[in-house]
């Protein structure tokens, strides 16, 4: 499989190639050439696998250039019980008939992001192991992602994490997930600020082009193509818990931010999988709402993102929206390349043609909004009426996936956390504490790891240099 830009870079590019690359060199996101699409027979064959065995199937339709058994290997020392908590890696749990959700959020940071990441930590260490490189991951964080990716790195051969997070604004339970690793190659710097500063700092040392080089600077954000794939499987999975044989559809519904976790549905669905609709679900940042309702993308500035109980989908702009937007335009590189590059880069927006609008019904997509009330309201419906706890994220997708729900269609929600992380907001609801899995009792107390600085790009190079 070779990978384009969907800004019309057509250079052709292996796996390898991109694995460790952010955006293409013209500015656009990496798609495969064309999606491999799966046939009855093969379904049939899936249906049947383990967890980590459909991951394999899955992962090498996508890559061609890491021999097959040691693709294998990746992934079954990846996708473990041990790991994950279950053999089924993302069960389901039955809401009522008809209704469930889909746990994806039973990795080592209780959010859907370790599916990825724990995935993509043994990448890297196989890819920079063989071409004998280094990497320093450079990232800020307001939870989830810093967390997810430092526990899919640490003691990783090859790899340094240097996480930014704004100090003293993250809960305690983020903190001490983040703080209390004590591996040598990873780096948690709190800085005196909030979490723009951390993002703006991040930015200017990546632009900083000879110290990138320099220091071997990489990234791990949503964009990343390896990511993505890592998240095609559990919507196969997810289809084949749900369903007896190929002949019946499902829906998902996703709670969104960055349409990452979604973007998957759209490139399973391209594969064949009989996926019925992908309800996209946001919260008071409701930029993705607003464009499947009118057509109309248009970023928000920061004094226009709210700050939410479901804050893992605050968002001003969807950074992996460009590649549904490619697919919808029937792939015209140019045609996208002036609206992300053009109309958005100067007018902050652009508008669909009705022509193109229309089509976005081929694709499955509807979407749905969800404030706080109405996450109060869900998260104490579910746990009164169904004895399920669950977070604020998952509360926005089931909010949603409610008033999408079709008659005769399974609905699948993905949980993308467990309500511990958001304990605040579930005391709220419920007036009760989340449960805590045992192996996180007491985390806030563990000795915590980590330096302070103040937000400034230099002293953070000053500290990556000194320290790779
Ligand atoms: C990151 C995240 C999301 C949003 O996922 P996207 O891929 O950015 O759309 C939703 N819920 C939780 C808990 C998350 O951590």
């Amino acid at each position: 499989m070779k990978y384009i830009s969907t800004r019309g870079d057509r250079t052709l590019r292996g796996f390898s190639e991109i694995l460790l690359e952010g955006l293409a060199p013209d500015g656009g996101l990496y798609l495969p050439a064309e999606y491999p699409k799966v046939d009855a027979a093969t379904l049939a064959r899936w249906r049947k696998l383990p967890y980590a065995e459909l991951a394999f199937e899955v992962l090498s339709l996508y890559i061609d250039d890491i021999p097959s058994a040691d693709l294998r290997d990746i992934a079954v020392r990846t996708y473990r019980q041990e790991v994950f908590g279950t053999a089924e890696i993302v069960p389901l749990k039955r809401l009522e008939p008809g209704l469930c959700l889909e746990a994806l959020s039973n990795g080592p940071t209780l959010a859907f992001k370790d599916m990825a990441m724990q995935l993509l930590g043994n990448l890297f260490e196989y890819e920079l192991g063989r071409r004998g490189e280094q990497l320093n991951i450079l990232g800020a964080t307001s939870g989830d992602t810093g967390s997810a990716a430092e526990y899919a790195m640490r003691g990783k051969q090859g790899v340094r994490v240097f996480m930014l997070s704004p100090h003293r604004r993250m809960s305690p339970f983020q903190q001490a997930q983040m703080f209390s690793l004590q591996d040598a190659n990873i780096h948690n710097l709190a800085v005196e600020g909030v979490f723009d500063d951390c993002q703006d700092i991040v930015k200017a040392v990546s632009n900083d082009l000879e110290f990138k080089r320099r220091h071997r600077i990489g990234t791990v954000n949503s964009i990343n193509w390896a990511r993505l794939v890592a998240q095609v499987v559990y919507y196969f999975a997810g289809y084949f818990q749900a369903t007896s044989s190929n002949e019946e559809v499902v829906s998902f519904a996703v709670p969104s931010g960055n349409f990452g976790n979604i973007c998957a549905g759209h490139v399973a669905r391209m594969m064949g999988l009989p996926i019925r609709q992908l309800v996209l679900a946001t919260n008071e940042n409701d930029v993705l709402d607003e464009f499947f309702r009118t057509g109309t993308y248009r970023v928000r500035k920061s004094a226009e993102t709210h700050e939410t109980s479901s804050p893992s989908m605050d968002i001003s702009k969807a950074s992996n929206f460009e590649r549904f937007v490619f697919d919808l335009l029937g792939r015209d590189a140019e045609r996208t390349r002036r609206l992300f590059k053009e109309e958005v880069e100067l007018h902050g927006s652009f508008q669909l043609l009705p022509h193109e609008f229309a089509r976005i019904a081929d694709y499955g997509f509807v979407s749905g909004k969800s404030t706080h009330a109405d996450r109060l309201a869900t998260i104490r419906d579910t746990f009164e009426r169904c004895g399920v706890m669950i977070d604020t994220h998952t509360a926005d997708g089931l909010k949603v996936a409610r008033e999408r729900r079709q008659p005769d269609v399974p609905m699948l929600v993905l949980e993308t956390a467990l309500p511990v992380k958001f304990a605040a907001t579930i005391v709220e609801a419920l007036g009760r504490e989340p449960e805590r899995p045992a192996a996180l009792q007491g985390i806030e107390d563990l000795p915590k790891r980590y330096t302070v600085m103040p937000p400034s790009p230099q002293a953070i190079k000053d500290y990556i240099a000194q320290n790779c």
